[in-house]
């Protein structure tokens, strides 16, 4: 008999360690605290971005950050808590913000987001899944031309080190690449070779193909903690429910720290909080994603919806839908497109992405359980590097050669 792996957690991330252990032959059940596919994995912007190599750890990013908290409708925003981890947590953020510690989490992002574009498009080849997967690249537009002209500094980087580059297109070249778009823009740097998918069919699909594989879903049962003997993990126990395994996966985004007592480290994660809007597709809608550079607003064309999504919010768990923050999409995209939305809206969305002071996921295992591996901390890119993640967990579980290199995602690099 086979062993059998618990997944705590049913985002993007779990349902790919799902696909790739059941895959390997292993019996999973996958448990989440609310419905499977409902948390930050749902109303994304569905990127599978290569070209987002470079953390927010920027140099200069702590007092472009500064300036723009001040700034009226601005999309992003910070109400410290104020304990040990969070306060932590923004210090060390501080600190990363060099170029020497920016190329260091760009090396393991690329390799990961390589690797996932990859095993993305052999997934969707081979077993059909339905998520309306496209190849028709990344547009990062700027207002301006000073704006554009300067972004040619960050191509050549990414180029030159990552061999990920862009194409130019001026503001007139701009609207006849799309011509979604308003005229008099300052140009555009067109990534090729990004994608994109509908999250919320990527999970549907995902579920029906793990279903028919055999793996078990468990809804609405929160892991409060495991059962532990000998250094090992016996079961979880879930609404005062053990569930046993052999090995376990803890794949719970955001809300993993509170799980830290449990998993013998501190995870440094905070929930950034992003908003989504979801509308039919109006009559002039982009062909091509785009990201709004200066407005940090993105807009995903979909087959028959359209998606605005953007703003960071740094508020701990607050779980309220900030009426503000979604007009702010709406009046956003105003300034760019023809048709910047669609009513009605359908949904209005947020999500918690979790976010690590150095913008790397933690793919590991426990330090306190010798049969439970951690896979959290995605940030901005969850979507973008689930394949990845998902793959090297079934390595790390079952001492394969790792095809990336996992001292990137390492607990060890934490402390
Ligand atoms: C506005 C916005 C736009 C984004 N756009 C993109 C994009 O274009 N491309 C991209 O790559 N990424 C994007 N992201 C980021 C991406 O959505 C996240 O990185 C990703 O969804 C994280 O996946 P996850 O599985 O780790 O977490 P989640 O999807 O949040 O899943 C975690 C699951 O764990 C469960 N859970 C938590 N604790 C417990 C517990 N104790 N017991 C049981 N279950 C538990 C939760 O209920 C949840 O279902 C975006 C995020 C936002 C907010």
């Amino acid at each position: 008999m086979s062993d059998r792996v618990v997944i705590v957690g049913g985002g993007v991330i779990g349902a790919m360690c799902a696909w790739y252990l059941s895959d390997a032959g292993l019996r999973v059940t996958v448990v989440d605290r609310g419905k499977f596919g409902s948390a930050c994995s749902h109303g994304n912007c569905g990127y599978v971005s290569p070209s987002h190599v470079l953390p927010l750890t920027r140099p200069g990013q702590v007092a472009a950050s500064l300036r723009e908290m001040f700034k009226k409708n601005s999309s992003f925003a910070v109400k410290p808590r104020f304990n040990r981890d969070s306060l932590a947590w923004f210090w060390k953020f501080g600190r990363r913000c060099n170029e020497r510690d920016m190329l260091d989490a760009a090396q393991g992002r690329h390799a990961m987001l390589q690797s996932s574009k990859r095993l993305y498009q052999e997934l969707v080849a081979r077993e059909d899944i339905d998520c309306e997967w496209k190849e028709a690249g990344l547009l990062f537009v700027f207002d301006h031309e000073k704006g554009f002209e300067e972004y040619g500094k960050t191509d050549r980087l990414l180029r030159d080190r990552f061999g990920v580059g862009a194409t130019p297109y001026d503001g007139q070249q701009l609207v006849e690449l799309e011509p979604a778009l308003k005229p008099g823009l300052g140009g555009a740097w067109h990534y090729e070779g990004d994608c994109h998918l509908r999250p919320d069919k990527l999970m549907d699909s995902l579920r029906t193909k793990l279903e028919s594989r055999g793996v078990d879903f468990i809804e609405d049962a929160a892991v409060e903690r495991f059962v532990v003997e000998h250094g090992k993990a016996k079961a979880v126990v879930a609404g005062g429910v053990q569930i046993s395994a052999d090995r376990f996966v803890v794949a719970t985004g955001a809300w993993t720290p509170f799980l830290n007592e449990h998993l013998g480290c501190r995870i440094p994660i905070e929930p950034g909080k992003g908003y989504s809007l979801t509308m039919p597709t109006p009559a002039r809608m982009p062909q091509i994603p785009i990201v709004f550079d200066d407005a940090h607003v993105a807009v995903t064309p979909m087959q028959r919806k359209y998606r605005i999504g953007s703003t960071m919010e740094f508020v701990g768990y607050d779980a309220t839908l900030n009426r503000k923050r979604l007009e702010l999409l709406k009046t956003s995209a105003k300034k760019y497109l023809h048709d910047p939305y669609c009513d009605p809206v359908e949904e209005q969305w947020f999500g918690w992405r979790p976010m690590t002071w150095d913008g790397k996921p933690i793919i590991d295992v426990s330090p306190a359980m010798s049969n439970v591996w951690i896979a959290a901390g995605h940030n901005m890119l969850g979507i973008s590097m689930a394949t990845g993640t998902g793959k090297l967990i079934r390595e790390l579980m079952l001492n394969q050669q790792p095809h990336v290199d996992a001292a990137h995602f390492s607990i060890a690099r934490l402390r």
